[in-house]
């Protein structure tokens, strides 16, 4: 028996037998295949159809180009079944049926793929139709769509060359809209369409609607394998292998008069999340009106006063769904003539902000759990929160060109581009900042949408493609700007009386719908809503591992504190010494002759680092707070060799300034003297606490007076002293005993305890695999992931981020880049090997990473898996991570595939 290939609307029940699970069943089905048919077994109403299924594309492309055996006598049979249901037949001249043809993959392409809709029209099913329903005007609008879709879908011709038509017919009319065109006007329309697709595609219109159905089931097949769908499937990560479904159904109209209508809708606000239905509609249009934004639509609202009774039922079915679905649903709908037809159901793209308040309503009206609630929320999706928002002053202050529909959340500065090409080129090869403009955007679109900051288009509403394009990929939008008025051809824009060019900046905030002239500042805003609040203190209730924060002066703890952090997980002290009223001080200690004069320098120093210290503890009272000692080779805290070397030279041929060129020559010759060819592999770290003993002393003394300082005033301090970059135990040794020594002595001194910890980062390899006689004197381990990678590959980060490594990641000769998530199978065993070697020694040995990994999800989830303590990462980033440790806790990873 030939394989099943084609499945009724209500044969669901034998597709889940075959597909064993609902991810089956979608991928065999489609998305929207399988909805169709989930809605018809709970009885919601769906016209009459059936799906072709995936497999039966990935057997027509794998097989050059021919249905696999079986599937056309199934879909004839199916059809069959169809007409039995409807009560009309297909080509029947009397009775005639009609069919659309949909795509349909596993994962949702918004447009990416085709769609022909009014099969089997033809002039004779035609003039039968005009006979049952008695409107000419209906039928030939119907037909000229038919020939218009099929045209350029199946045959390849270019949609401008109809919508040229349609326009001359408009003008000449005197109306805007082309429901306003008569039937007689259609009917000529659909004789001039039909020459079109003669003359361009070479080959008359079929009018065998036998034919017509299997020619666009080939065209659907086809476009799985289209560039616009390729480009979408790779910024989506969607696998080129899946195939798409194909869905016959029966036509039903929107287009009948006043009492039809066509829609989509979301069942809760897609930007904010509100538990409102959102949506647009049209009255007497067919569906790709609305979604192809070509005509102006109206909120969904509107159509409850206009045909209440239809739409009681629309939100009755649209509650059912989604709690069917259990997730908000972007629904497609048809009324005819006072009659509601679901055409289409599926989890409804969001921005983050309404991802996080669903996933919290919808546990709080008990439809999920909150364990459900935390796995749903992408924890990249947390950083919108801290993404940029327009200065408030600087808001005021702007000039407020126009406003339009705040469809995609943020705030977006760029230069105007016009189309696709140019925004992607603009920013990736000229590193420029862009906002594409556009009338509406369409599939073909996508990698300028992608490469530009935000998208600006005049037409479209809250579904129109550029809305949940820039939705689902986080782009701040603004849609339907009705006063804009793009000349693509001189590539200027009108609005509101004011002129732009291409090229110009401009400025667009997604949350409130304005656009404004050149480039307002933004500013980073705070996790103060009250949704994702209240989803983070339930994740905090999963999660085992702890969230600490890279903070270096006491605002970035505070600030750490208040996201949630639970320690300070690395303070990195020497940013402390660039500031300008230490610099100098530092400078004088690395050039100092005598110990005295180092001394001398230090001494300077020592209050500035306590009271930083101070301000620390203080920030994170009750919580640990991890110091680590001075890292970087002392070169950096001296002007550059290049800058010296010149400004000598020229001292020396103008003969200026003597006294100048005296000292410029003693800093040059100090540097020349501190020259490495390998700084970063050269005196830095651990060794330059051996090599200059008092500097790091002074600094653990500034530690500990601080620490005792706080505790005197009642401040609950939990200092921990890290060393930088060991590799061999004996560096610890030294370093390690003689510090401990300091912290007693300051201890004393002050007459005071307090609690401590003496520890080292694990940042070379040599470390990891001797931890277990590293732990022997380290109270804790941190993971320096930064350095960790760059030893364990031998490659420089600065050098090979701009450089090799891009091509390495194009190439796929790496799966990621190693920087931004841990490679788990040489880093990461390094780091395992680590944990457990160091806890052979010291059972409680406290272990945590600081590394830029520590705020990467699936880092995070790596860290949970090999046992360490905490993660620390940068303050902003402390909300992600701990969304992400509970998602590792619950064993449902939610990471960006
Ligand atoms: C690291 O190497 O991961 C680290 C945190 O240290 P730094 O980035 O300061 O070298
Ligand atoms: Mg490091």
């Amino acid at each position: 028996m030939p394989k099943k290939w084609v499945y009724l609307f209500d044969e669901v029940d034998l597709a889940e037998k075959r597909a064993k699970n609902w991810e089956g069943v979608r991928a065999l089905l489609g998305g929207k295949g399988a909805n169709l048919a989930e809605m018809t077994r709970i009885g919601v109403p769906v016209p009459p159809g059936f799906t072709i299924t995936t497999e039966a594309c990935n057997a027509y492309l794998a097989g050059g180009g021919k249905f696999p055996e079986g599937m056309w006598t199934q879909t004839l049979k199916a059809l069959r079944a169809v007409e039995e249901k409807a009560g009309k037949r297909f080509g029947d001249p009397k009775n005639p049926l009609l069919v659309s043809c949909r795509s349909g993959a596993k994962f949702s392409m918004p447009g990416m793929m085709d769609t022909v809709l009014n099969i089997g029209l033809n002039d004779t099913t035609a003039e039968g139709m005009i006979r049952l329903t008695s409107d000419p005007r209906f039928v030939f609008d119907a037909y000229r769509r038919l020939v218009q879709m099929f045209g350029s879908v199946v045959m390849g011709v270019a949609d401008e060359a109809f919508e040229e038509v349609l326009a001359g017919y408009r003008r000449r009319a005197g109306v805007s809209s082309d429901s306003d065109l008569t039937a007689d006007d259609f009917k000529a329309i659909t004789a001039e369409f039909q020459k079109i697709v003669r003359q361009q595609a070479k080959q008359n219109f079929p009018t065998d609607p036998m034919e017509q159905l299997s020619l666009a089931i080939e065209a659907v097949f086809k476009s799985w394998n289209g560039k616009r769908a390729i480009d979408y499937r790779n910024a989506a990560g969607i696998a080129h292998d899946l195939g798409t479904a194909v869905n016959i159904v029966t036509m039903v109209f929107g287009n009948m008069g006043k009492d039809s209508a066509t829609g989509v809708a979301m069942t809760r606000n897609a930007t904010t999340g509100e538990k409102e239905i959102e949506g647009d509609f049209l009255t007497n249009a067919q569906g790709e009106d609305v979604v192809a934004g070509i005509r102006t639509t109206r909120p969904i609202e509107d159509l409850g006063k206009e045909l209440p009774k239809a739409y009681g039922q629309f939100e009755r079915v649209a509650r059912r769904l989604e709690k069917h679905y259990r997730n908000m649903q972007d629904v497609e709908f048809t009324i005819e003539r006072g009659k509601l037809w679901m055409l289409q159901t599926r989890d409804g793209k969001r921005t983050a902000q309404a991802e996080v308040r669903i996933a919290v309503d919808m546990a709080e009206e008990g439809m999920i759990t909150k364990r459900e609630a935390v796995i749903r929320v992408k924890p990249e999706q947390v950083d919108f929160y801290l993404h940029p928002q327009f200065d408030p002053l600087a808001r005021k202050r702007a000039e407020k060109i126009a406003a339009g529909l705040n469809v995609s959340p943020g705030a977006a500065v760029g230069m105007i581009a016009f189309d696709a090409d140019t925004a992607e080129k603009w920013a990736k090869e000229q590193k420029r900042q862009v906002i594409m403009v556009r009338p509406e955007t369409k599939p073909d679109d996508v990698h300028g949408m992608l490469a530009a900051n935000g998208i600006l288009t005049s037409k479209g509403g809250r579904t129109s493609h550029a809305a949940l394009v820039a939705r689902q990929f986080g782009k701040p939008a603004v849609v339907g700007v009705a006063a804009l008025d793009i000349d693509l051809e001189t590539r200027k824009m009108q609005v509101n009386g004011r002129a732009l060019q291409e090229g110009e900046w401009i400025s667009i905030d997604g949350t409130t719908g304005e656009v404004f002239a050149g480039q307002v500042p933004t500013i980073q805003p705070d996790v103060s809503d009250p949704y994702l609040i209240k989803l983070l203190s339930w994740a905090d209730k999963f999660r085992r591992l702890e969230v600490w924060a890279n903070a270096d002066y006491p605002r970035d703890a505070e600030r750490a504190r208040r996201f949630g952090a639970q320690g300070i997980g690395l303070c990195r002290t020497e940013h402390m010494f660039f500031e300008t009223e230490r610099l100098p001080h530092v400078q004088k200690m690395i050039l100092a002759k005598t110990e005295e004069e180092r001394e001398e320098a230090l001494k300077k120093l020592l209050p500035f680092q306590r009271a930083d210290f101070e301000g620390l503890f203080r920030a994170m009272d009750g919580l640990p707070v991890i110091i680590r000692l001075i890292d970087p080779p002392m070169h950096e805290f001296l002007p550059a060799h290049d800058t010296l070397l010149q400004e000598v030279t020229e001292l020396r041929i103008t003969r200026r300034d003597k006294a100048e060129l005296e000292s410029k020559e003693r800093m040059l010759a100090a540097v020349e003297s501190m020259r490495e060819a390998n700084p970063m592999l050269g005196l830095r770290g651990v060794r330059l606490g051996i090599h200059i003993p008092e500097l790091t002393k002074m600094q653990v003394r500034a530690i500990f007076e601080a620490a005792c300082r706080c505790a005197k005033e009642g401040v609950d301090v939990h200092p921990e002293v890290m060393i930088p970059l060991t590799a061999h135990v004996n560096e610890l040794k030294i370093q390690q005993t003689a510090l401990e020594e300091v912290g007693r002595q300051v201890m004393k001194e002050q007459g005071i305890d307090v609690d401590y910890k003496f520890g080292t980062m694990i940042e070379i390899p040599r470390a990891a695999l001797t931890a277990d006689e590293i732990a022997e004197y380290a109270q804790f381990f941190s993971f320096g992931t930064n350095d960790l990678t760059q030893t364990t590959y031998g490659i420089s980060r600065d050098d090979a981020e701009s450089g090799f490594l891009m091509e390495y990641l194009e190439k796929k000769i790496l799966p990621e880049n190693p920087f931004a998530s841990i490679d788990e199978s040489g880093v990461g065993k390094l780091m395992e090997m680590a944990v457990r070697l160091g806890r052979k020694t010291r059972p409680d040995l406290e272990v945590g990473i600081c590394g830029e990994h520590g705020g990467d999800p699936k880092s995070v989830w790596f860290c949970h898996k090999i046992g360490l303590n905490y993660v620390s990462c940068s303050p902003f980033r402390v909300p992600i991570a701990r969304l992400a440790a509970a998602q590792a806790a619950l064993g449902e990873a939610n990471l960006d595939k």
